[in-house]
């Protein structure tokens, strides 16, 4: 029951609510083509003859009325909106004008074979004849015709009174063909004003694509990215679109088409995607299949398609519109030979289209391909313009970078901002301070982080023989051809890195400082997982970014060197005495603040002035360097070690409170008694003195804590020397 029942009042069914509403649809758009029908049904029967009046004629022509207005206000509103009136609504509507005049004149003609409003038909008709297409006006004459011999032939079919009738559709093909004749030539001439304006728009585009020849004015947009180059470049890029524009509207309006547009073929040939568009409906697709409808026929015949007859295969429309006529052409690259896109026009009215038009649309379409082909050269010239432009934004970074860490980080970044598809990023460098050259990763960079297996602070020697080594060795970009990246020794002979399809080692090159530096400081490794990633445009780019980075980080090197010189002590290579001041400070304000203790330690070894007595000069530095050895080693990396004086040094030790800062200072003094120098005279050994203060124990302030700190080297060097004095407590050892 319920299946039968939606069988029939079902969705699908013949019964179904859109069923129904189709046939509402149908009934309603009926209306106008009925009234036409039923009026002339009853200006035959001559119904409306003044001896029969009475209330249904007056409906019936009242009715009559109702329509002819309603359809002319529909097509007025249609006509706001720019759509032109089909056959269908033009039969509609000029059927109803002679079927309502005809009414009019016979109701008011008192059955007189010469009616006094007869002339109205004759206007009907001129007006008719002016606005209607050709075959629709001649239908409309006919149907005239046919009503004046409708009612005669109703009267008897008297021969006597055919010459009135007659006599009207005499006059009403004179008018219909006089004012056919007028408006056709009305019309040839504003054709050919248009036709003339069309080749003057053609003319002048043509002048234009002169212009577009697109080539920068030399010395103005080739040298980089200059203002003058920038504005140029936009400039042109927006004629170019005015172009393709102005070419869709000059075939828009040659053609009397209701749409014309512009598809150009996707980059992947699949899709056909709307760039510029002329239409009376705003229901044109953004895009369409390639293969698919009148423009896929373009595109796979590379020739044009021209159809009329309700089109169906006018997919663009969203509407599921047919036009009466279309007319696709391909946009054909003559060089490349194949086909870029398609300019279409169609037109609502079964109008089809000539060899003209065709030639027109050719024209037109030959036109916007140049225009797109001067496009796609300045796209180039934008986009070398956009990559010389982060180049140079790079560089700058790179050379705002001081610190040597800070180097080889931007390296990578810098890299990576200049070409697409880096996976992998490293910077090597090498270490000659003595002996034998080593390499050591300075730091790396992995698109897949956490999977690249960790290369930082690895080194490895010359005899690793990997890419690396050799193009440090040979100073030039390794490997020369692409191989199987994924199996190159690149750093040390064990490390692969899996997964890059290409790779690139290219040198670090500086101008030498001195004789003496390596003129390779390093290399920047870079890989990518696509094959052949690095053609040889690119590699030059990077070889010129890698220079760069070599200076920068000979520069950075310097920086530090100079940094070195100023903070530390050239003998020893321990903080000097006033860098020495300058932390302390810093902890001491770090301890106030946190409320942490913080201990001192002042050391001075014992009889040194002996040492420099008895074995020179020489030995006494000899000494200096190895008790700084010791300090630097037995004190943890939270705290300071410095040269104070001459063979006096000093430990600050932040977070160490009086105990333990007297256990460090102990083993600093059997550590230093432990220290021997070997001399010409054989081995010597030294004893050394130490104070400790703390804070806050022992002092508030810097000044206090030193003198408290000094005040304890002097007890201990009064009380028998080699022994340790912490302020508060005192314990010797010997
Ligand atoms: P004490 O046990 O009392 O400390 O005796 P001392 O001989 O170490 O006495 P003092 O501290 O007065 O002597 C410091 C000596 O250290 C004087 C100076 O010749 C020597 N000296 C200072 N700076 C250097 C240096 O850079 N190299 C060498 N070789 N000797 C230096
Ligand atoms: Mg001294
Ligand atoms: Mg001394």
């Amino acid at each position: 029951m319920v299946r039968l029942y939606a069988a029939i009042l079902g969705d699908a069914g013949p019964l179904g609510a859109p069923a129904r509403r189709r046939l509402l649809g149908f009934l309603l758009r009926s209306i106008p083509a009925a009234g036409v029908v039923a009026g002339a049904g009853l200006v035959t029967l001559r119904v409306f003859e003044p001896e029969l009046q009475g209330y249904p004629q007056l409906l019936s022509l009242a009715t009559l009325a109702v329509l002819l207005v309603s359809v002319v206000w529909r097509r007025a509103l249609r006509a706001i909106r720019g759509v032109r009136a089909g056959y269908r609504e033009q039969l509609e509507l000029g059927g109803l004008f002679v079927v309502t005049s005809a009414a009019l004149v016979q109701a008011t003609g008192a059955g007189a074979l010469e009616p006094p409003l007869q002339p109205v038909i004759y206007l009907v008709m001129a007006f008719l004849v002016a606005f209607l297409a050709r075959p629709v006006g001649l239908a409309m004459v006919l149907l005239a015709m046919g009503l004046e011999a409708g009612p005669w032939w109703q009267r008897g079919a008297e021969p006597s009174a055919l010459a009135v009738p007659l006599t009207h559709a005499g006059f009403l093909a004179l008018f219909a063909l006089l004012y056919h004749g007028v408006l056709a030539a009305q019309l040839k001439a504003t054709r050919r004003a248009e036709r003339d304006a069309v080749a003057l728009r053609l003319r002048e585009i043509g002048e234009r694509a002169q212009e577009f020849r697109l080539m920068a004015p030399r010395g103005e947009a080739g040298g980089g990215p200059d203002e003058g180059g920038r504005r140029w470049i936009d400039g042109a890029v927006h004629e170019v679109e005015a172009a393709v524009r102005g070419a869709v509207e000059v075939a828009a309006a040659a053609l009397h088409a209701d749409t014309c547009a512009v598809f150009l073929l996707s980059t992947d040939d699949q899709r056909l995607l709307r760039r510029e568009c002329r239409a009376s409906t705003d229901t044109i697709a953004a895009e369409v299949p390639a293969g698919e409808g009148a423009l896929g026929g373009a595109v796979r015949r590379a020739s044009p398609v021209r159809l009329h007859g309700e089109v169906k295969a006018a997919s663009y429309h969203l509407d599921g519109r047919r036009p009466g006529a279309l007319l696709a052409v391909p946009l054909l690259d003559r060089r490349g030979g194949h086909v870029r896109g398609v300019l279409v026009a169609d037109r609502f009215e079964p109008l089809p289209f000539t060899d003209e038009d065709e030639r027109l649309l050719v024209t037109q379409a030959s036109e916007i391909l140049r225009t797109i082909a001067s496009e796609r050269l300045m796209e180039d010239l934008k986009q070398t313009r956009d990559e010389k432009e982060r180049f140079f934004q790079a560089i700058e970074r790179l050379n705002r970078a001081t610190k040597l860490d800070e180097v080889t980080e931007v390296s990578i970044e810098v890299a990576r901002a200049m070409m697409d598809g880096i996976d992998f990023g490293a910077v090597t460098l090498v270490e000659a301070d003595d002996g034998p050259a080593r390499h050591r990763v300075a730091r790396t960079w992995s698109a897949a982080a956490g999977k690249a297996p960790a290369l930082d602070g690895l080194t490895f020697g010359d005899e690793a023989g990997s890419l690396v080594v050799s193009a440090v060795r040979i100073s030039a970009s390794l490997p020369v051809a692409g191989r199987d990246a994924g199996k190159a020794a690149v750093f040390d002979a064990d490390t692969r890195l899996k997964g890059l399809a290409s790779i690139k080692v290219i040198p670090l090159r500086a101008q030498p400082l001195r004789a003496e530096d390596p003129p390779v400081l390093g290399t920047l490794v870079l890989g990518s997982r696509r094959p052949d990633a690095f053609g040889a445009d690119r590699v030059r780019q990077l070889e010129v970014l890698a220079l760069q980075a070599a200076e920068t980080i000979q520069r950075a090197r310097l920086f530090d060197a100079t940094e070195r010189l100023a903070t530390t002590d050239g003998l020893t290579g321990l903080l000097n005495h006033r860098t020495f001041q300058g932390r302390l400070d810093e902890q001491l304000l770090a301890a106030q603040r946190y409320g942490r203790k913080l201990s001192v330690i002042l050391c001075d070894i014992d009889h040194f002035k002996t040492v420099n007595d008895t074995y020179g000069h020489p030995v006494g530095d000899q000494v200096l360097r190895g008790v700084a050895r010791v300090l630097s080693r037995e004190a943890r990396t939270t705290d300071i070690v410095a040269r104070y004086g001459g063979e006096e040094f000093a430990v600050v030790m932040p977070e160490t409170d009086a105990a333990g800062a007297l256990v460090i200072a102990e083993r600093i003094r059997e550590r230093i008694a432990q220290l021997v120098t070997e001399t010409s005279m054989g081995p010597l050994k030294v004893t050394m003195s130490l104070g400790v203060a703390t804070f806050p124990d022992h002092g508030q302030e810097k000044a206090k804590l030193v003198e408290k700190a000094d005040g304890c080297l002097y007890h201990a060097k009064r009380h028998g020397r080699n022994q340790c004095v912490a302020a508060g407590a005192s314990r010797a050892s010997t």
